[in-house]
């Protein structure tokens, strides 16, 4: 598909002014301005009112379906393709979670390639919550080498009642074979450490990046904002040169969660000097969330949407006053630095063309396009995943 999106101011994410972007065989073509009119099947794009960013990267969503830690009932249901799109969601790193026994890894890669065939990118985590890790062919080794979908490990519990407490001589053993596996695969090759609300904090990432040469690059924990004393401590962490990500969906302060929402948490890391390229935001989309009415009761289980991450964009820019730029890194050029997707995170000639435009004054999205194909247009969804499209045609003639 040829488009041409025409005068529109663009943040790669760093500020661009008004530009035209043409889009061919799926890649950004050119940025600068340009007059293709009479190319044949070219989609011209007015981009007067609107913004272009980088399509969003969010790097750690249980695709497959989570939860089950109320029991099998509590199993949460797969993300539907969707729900990514009208995130502005266009790459996605899937991973299992607490159960990695009636969640495996062949369903998650076999899951990982249905979303990129309906039509966005997607890459895995190998493992589960628990060490050992469970891997698909053997070792973690030998998983990033002949898997191309899996780029590192994760989410591996730590600092948490429900983690195998694994001993510091495993996650070293870990981390290591992850990063011998990145090296030679060319992949990033990190683990994703899920941080729990326990006492020990990130005092077993600290010690491994003490006792070992294993740099700080290779490890991601996630759920930072989980509660202020684990946000603090990783502004430290993080200012000390490691990598840190917050997650966007949160469970309702009635259920005694001490969660800050992730646009405040990224206000108050800046504001104490982290740098902003050290910060990654994910939804943890598809986790079990529980739900409690007005009065604080219990009232069943909810799920994390992936459109958490977009919201907790907007309200980072909106609501905490972030610039753009700034309040774009941890959606895009970050997590495409840190996971290593080619391609990705960032609006330049030669990059994939994954592009999110929104309404100057809104900040809603307007159009999503990924790998060059239009999935949402003026608002409306232009694309859904195998199972959605016979009630997207029934809406349509309605
Ligand atoms: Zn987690």
């Amino acid at each position: 598909m040829l488009i041409h999106i025409r005068n529109i101011e663009a943040y790669a994410p760093d500020p661009q002014g008004h530009t035209d972007i043409l889009v061919a065989g799926g890649r950004i073509a050119h940025l600068g301005s340009l007059s293709p009119e009479g190319l044949p099947g070219l989609k011209v794009i007015d981009g007067r009112g609107l913004l272009a960013f980088p399509g969003f990267i969010d790097g750690h969503v249980h695709i497959l379906g989570g939860g089950g830690e109320g029991g099998y009932a509590s199993r949460t249901p797969e993300l539907m393709f969707s729900e990514a799109v009208v995130a502005g969601v266009t790459s996605i790193v899937g991973c299992l979670g607490t159960d990695g026994i009636t969640r495996n890894l062949a369903s998650l890669i076999a899951k990982a390639r249905g979303l990129e065939e309906e039509g966005i990118s997607t890459w895995i985590f190998t493992g589960s919550y628990g060490v050992p890790i469970l891997t698909a062919t053997g070792s973690v080794e030998s998983d990033l080498l002949l898997i191309d979908k899996i780029l590192g490990v994760g989410e591996v519990a730590v600092s948490d009642h429900r983690s195998s407490q694994p001993t510091h001589e495993e996650l070293c053993r870990l981390v290591a074979e992850s990063r011998r596996g990145g090296m030679l695969s060319g992949k990033a090759g990190l683990v994703n450490f899920h941080l729990g609300d326990g006492a020990k904090g990130l005092a077993p990432l600290r010690r491994i990046l003490e006792e070992t040469e294993i740099p700080a690059s290779q490890l991601l924990p996630t759920h930072l904002n989980r509660n202020p004393l684990l946000l603090s401590e990783g502004a430290a962490y993080a200012r000390a040169g490691g990598l840190i990500d917050l997650t966007t969906s949160a469970p309702p302060p009635e259920a005694g969660s001490r969660q800050i929402p992730a646009s405040r948490a990224l206000k108050m890391l800046l504001d104490e000097g982290v740098p902003a390229d050290r910060i990654t935001m994910t939804s943890d989309g598809q986790g079990s969330l529980p739900e409690y009415d007005s009065s604080g009761r219990y009232a069943g289980m909810g799920v994390g949407k992936v459109r958490s991450l977009f919201d907790a964009f907007r309200e980072a820019v909106r609501g905490e006053g972030i610039p753009l730029p700034t309040a774009l890194l941890p959606f895009t050029s970050n997590p495409a630095r840190i996971l290593k997707l080619r391609g990705k995170g960032r609006i330049q000639a030669g990059q994939d063309a994954d592009l999110i435009l929104v309404d100057r004054a809104s900040l809603e999205l307007h159009t999503v396009i990924a790998k060059g194909c239009i999935l949402m247009s003026d608002g409306n969804l232009k694309a859904r995943g195998t199972f959605e499209r016979a009630s997207m045609t029934r809406e349509l003639e309605a």
